[in-house]
């Protein structure tokens, strides 16, 4: 739950069958069922739809549904699996006759350790963490979870899934091209939020769309967005708030954001002047021109090559942003889980390492760097201790501390770094 919750975990919907992965979930927990002596049956299908899900993550998600529809059936019971559409999601729902859900149980039943009685722990199994974990996965793939119960008489928990259509297909590729530069749409109103992803879409960019400030969150954990659009007014959070909580963050302390709001000059003024990434402001109506410019000047300030310094002595990192902060735009780990994180979703020119880090040894790092455009990424290593000769061959260069100038240091990196991202930096 707290992986979900800080979006360290793995999510990717790609556009799957749906049938064949009922199946499967029904096939997999058979046998737990015959151990309470409940049948799962599928009541109504829809071959050949497809979805936008994480095909593990939604086999999780239905195995939950189905295990506990198993556990509050009678012996001897059935319970029914039912698959068809509803609007522009594919629902799957899980129907079972057992005593169904509380009156008083309902606002709580998908929070976090929630079991309608004490006892249910004790009688049933279970932690009362798999709805919430349910909850949270199957939003994260932008779907939502719901069930209807009448007390007595059973309950029907189902999810609904975005369903994937070929037509979309054209335009899904294109909007997510990797290629592109990605922008954060974070925006209350769906329609805007439509209106601004078009604009994006025809000025070059790709985009993703977060309804809410906690979505957003969880996007900005997963991917690289060169910037943010923020309305001021979200479900869940105020605009600005979002913008100084990312503004204090290490992670999204520099992302670029271009307030959208109905009162742009009001917000304006109470967010104070101190914010330097809040690039600029724009009322409502969105006048698009003046929204692409200011992306294309952030992206154009932001062509820099990007390094990632993977040190946990504060000092030393401080120093070699410094030194290198008209060369590099520098982002620093502390230690080697940050670095892998950071590894597996963001794009670096060159990655500085220290040896010795509090969760790990720097070297093993070398195996989660993956060649950027196709051409191998530089690594200097910049440690206390000396590294063998096998070990320095499989480097760009390896620097002792003690024994490095900073003009030395700044000097082997430039000329990597050069060798590096030449090619791009004309952009
Ligand atoms: P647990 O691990 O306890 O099953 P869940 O989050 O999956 O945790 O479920 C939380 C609680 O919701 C259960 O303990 C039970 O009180 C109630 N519940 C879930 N599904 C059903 C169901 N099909 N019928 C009746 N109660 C249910």
């Amino acid at each position: 739950m707290e992986k979900i919750e800080s979006g360290k975990i793995d999510i990717s919907p790609q556009p799957i069958e749906i049938m064949p992965l009922v199946e499967q979930t029904l096939e997999a927990n058979s046998s737990y069922g015959e151990q309470l002596r409940v049948r799962f049956a599928l009541s109504q299908a829809l071959p050949g739809v497809m979805v936008l899900a994480d095909n593990g993550r939604l086999m999780q998600v239905l195995t939950n549904l189905l295990s506990n529809a198993a556990k509050f059936s009678p012996a001897d019971d059935v319970v029914s699996v039912s698959v068809k559409r509803s609007g522009e999601s594919v629902r799957v729902a899980v129907s079972d006759h057992g005593p169904g859900i509380p009156e008083e149980f309902r606002g709580r039943i998908f929070e976090k350790f929630s079991q309608a009685d004490s006892s249910d722990a004790r009688q049933k199994g279970g932690s009362g963490l798999g709805l919430s974990i349910s909850k949270a996965l199957i939003e994260r793939m932008g779907g939502s979870i719901g069930f209807e119960s009448q007390p007595g008489k059973g309950a029907t928990f189902y999810v609904d899934i975005p369903e994937w259509q070929e037509q979309r297909t054209a335009e899904h590729r294109r909007k997510r091209d990797p290629r592109r530069p990605r922008v954060l749409i974070c925006e209350n109103d769906h329609a805007m939020a439509g209106y601004l992803s078009a604009l994006l879409d025809e000025g070059g960019f790709s985009s993703d769309i977060a309804l809410d400030a906690v979505h957003a969150k969880w996007l900005l954990n997963n991917g690289h967005y060169v910037a943010m659009t923020l309305d001021s007014i979200l479900p869940d959070q105020s605009g600005l708030s979002l913008a100084r909580e990312l503004y204090l963050k290490k992670h999204t302390h520099s992302l670029p954001i271009v307030v959208v709001s109905d009162c742009a000059d009001q917000a304006r003024e109470s967010l104070g002047g101190d914010m330097h990434s809040v690039v600029d402001w724009l009322g409502k109506p969105v006048d698009g021109n003046r929204l692409l410019a200011a992306v294309r000047r952030i992206v154009q300030q932001n062509q820099l090559p990007r390094i990632l310094h993977i040190e946990d002595n504060q000092d030393t990192a401080s120093m070699v942003r410094e030194l290198l902060s008209d060369l590099a735009d520098v982002t620093v780990s502390v230690d080697m889980e940050d670095a892998k994180f950071r590894l597996a979703r963001e794009t670096f020119d060159l990655v500085i390492l220290d040896l010795l880090l509090p969760d790990g040894f720097g070297t093993d790092i070398l195996t989660h760097i993956k060649d950027v455009r196709s051409r191998p990424v530089p690594v200097v290593i910049y440690s206390v201790y000396p590294v063998s000769e096998e070990m320095a061959r499989r480097v760009a260069a390896a620097f002792v501390k003690s024994e490095t100038s900073p003009d030395q240091l700044r000097e082997t990196i430039c000329l990597f770094l050069d060798s590096a991202c030449l090619v791009d930096i004309k952009v």
